[in-house]
């Protein structure tokens, strides 16, 4: 990994179930690191800012915070929710100041807000499997099913960011399933994510057997998310991550799936360089923090 020392970055990868909160300097320079379960609010934000007032007492006054959150989030430097989660489903976490607590205890120092997802992908560019692409999609297939994507060098905010993981799939002829979506039943998160899978077939994913059809089910579906980010921002790689995807014989199939989705119509990429798994692994959306806290202290 590319080394850049010396500049302190406070990060935080802010998830459904837990938040990572550290102080490091590179990836392989992390000076010390928390993992905090996400409880309420109140009692989350209070445990992230006892651990950044000690982290900077110990270390130095960082000298940028990088945030990386599971969403909807108002990424919008111009917006009065700016910081913030928006309207999750998350209980008690509707319209959160994730950010503004943070900046308080660490002072005024450049920040940076993103989605747990578009981090997760910066760090692959930088240091992963998508190091040195410009145009790339990433994926995590887990308790729920997030996607970020980088067009032309940047990361996607668009009219605030990518949901992929809520587009819309075609069913299975097989699958009669309804869905776990709480929003749209059986759009991509509702039919793929693990939680949908455990439901689908009475059993958890991971207990499921390799040769289970339930695999082919899945791929179908995510055969189906890949061609469709395909269609709409062409990427170089799409990278696959998230506990689903610890299933390795999923990407032959997804791939196999791809292929005839495409059916001729583009010239078909190179499938094995297309779709492939993170290089990173859990450490992406910390990672990727840290990538872009140095590229804000860069700028
Ligand atoms: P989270 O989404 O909470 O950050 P994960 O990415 O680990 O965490 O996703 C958890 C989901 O992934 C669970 O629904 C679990 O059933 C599923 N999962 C975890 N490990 C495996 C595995 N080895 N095979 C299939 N599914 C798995
Ligand atoms: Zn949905």
């Amino acid at each position: 990994m590319k080394e850049m020392s010396g500049r302190l970055i406070a990060v935080l990868e802010s998830g459904g179930t837990k938040m990572v909160a550290a102080l490091a300097s590179s990836p392989s320079d992390i000076l010390v690191r928390e993992r905090i379960p996400t409880t309420s609010p109140k009692e989350t934000m209070a445990h992230l800012v006892r651990f950044f007032l000690r982290a900077a007492t110990a270390h130095g006054r960082p000298d940028a915070l990088a945030v990386g959150t599971f969403g909807p989030a108002d990424l919008d430097r111009g917006s009065a929710g700016y910081g913030y989660i928006t309207s999750t489903p998350k209980e008690g976490w509707s319209q959160t100041d994730l950010l503004g607590p943070l900046r308080k205890v660490l002072g005024d120092i450049p920040a940076v807000f993103e989605t747990d997802v578009n981090a997760a992908l910066f760090g692959e560019s930088i240091w992963g499997a998508t190091k040195g692409l410009k145009n790339a999609a990433y994926f995590t297939v887990g308790t729920g099913i997030g996607g970020g994507l980088m067009i032309d060098g940047d990361l996607v905010h668009g009219s605030g960011h990518p949901e992929m993981g809520h587009m819309r799939v075609s069913r299975h002829p097989d699958d009669n399933f309804r869905g776990t979506c709480s929003f749209h039943r059986d759009c991509l998160e509702g039919m793929a994510s693990g939680p949908a899978v455990e439901e689908r077939w009475g059993i958890p994913a991971a207990e499921l057997p390799r040769d289970h059809p339930a695999w082919e089910m899945e791929a179908w579906y995510l055969a189906q998310a890949c061609v469709n980010v395909l269609m709409i921002a062409p990427p170089e790689r799409i990278v696959l991550g998230g506990g689903v995807m610890h299933q390795e014989q999923l990407f032959p199939m997804v791939r196999e799936k791809l292929a005839g989705l495409l059916n001729g119509y583009l010239q078909l990429p190179d499938l094995e360089n297309l779709v492939g798994p993170p290089e990173l692994g859990d450490d992406a959306g910390l990672l990727g923090c840290v990538a872009l806290g140095q590229k804000l202290i860069q700028a």
